[in-house]
């Protein structure tokens, strides 16, 4: 048997780009994928709930936890605490099965350092106006934090550069499509499973 380490995917791009849709629709298709859960400190909104969307934290929660090293990446994001939890990811690549993060870009990036033979995928908008509309017909949010989620996502388009593959968002089936096909390949790659290979033979 081929002992295969499970590959870790992780999934950015600029606020309000649909990561989120996206992520959803993936998961909603049948796959073998583990959704690593994320922590924050936000509030919950309403449809949310904790242990789905996220474990919901306190600051002081938060803070302990970045003390005590649980975290393999996290970041500020319009003023609250967004991270991923470490042992979650590292227990669940070891029992072979892959695991996916749907994370803002400086935690991407955080990621990229430590475990640099993740999978990085951006999601980029189908036009920056696009976006904006989107950030804005959210709704669900005062004009100061509107703007300052615009400027954040300027900021983060500037970064897909550190990424492996990018995806345009202009239709949701279609991306998700798109990153199947991109897990799909991974598993395929030569640099990954050659010396497996290699080794089951010579154990025959
Ligand atoms: P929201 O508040 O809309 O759920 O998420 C805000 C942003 O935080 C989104 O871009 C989302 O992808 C990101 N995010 C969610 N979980 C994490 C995490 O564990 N780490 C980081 N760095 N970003 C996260």
């Amino acid at each position: 048997m081929i002992d295969e380490k499970g590959i870790l995917f992780i999934l950015s791009g600029p606020s309000g780009v649909g990561k989120g849709t996206v992520r959803k629709e993936l998961f909603n298709r049948a796959n073998d994928l583990a959704y690593s859960i994320s922590m924050t400190t936000r509030e919950k909104r309403s449809g949310e709930a904790e242990g789905v969307d996220y474990f919901y934290k306190t600051n002081e929660e938060f803070e302990r936890m970045i003390e005590a090293g649980q975290l393999l990446e996290y970041a500020r994001f319009v003023n609250n605490y967004y991270g991923t939890p470490r042992k979650y990811v590292e227990d669940t690549l070891a029992e072979g099965k892959d695991v996916f993060l749907e994370i803002e870009v400086q935690g991407a990036m955080q990621v990229k350092n430590n475990f640099p033979e993740g999978v990085f995928i951006f999601l980029f908008p189908p036009s920056l106006e696009e976006l904006k509309n989107r950030i804005v017909d959210r709704g669900t949010e005062s004009q100061d934090l509107v703007l300052k989620r615009l400027k954040e996502a300027q900021n983060e388009i500037d970064m897909m550069d550190a990424y492996d593959y990018v995806v345009v968002n202009d239709d949701v089936n279609y991306a998700v499509t798109k990153i199947q096909s991109i897990i799909q390949s991974e598993h395929c790659r030569r640099d990954r499973i050659a010396s497996q290979y290699k080794q089951l033979l010579k154990e025959e």
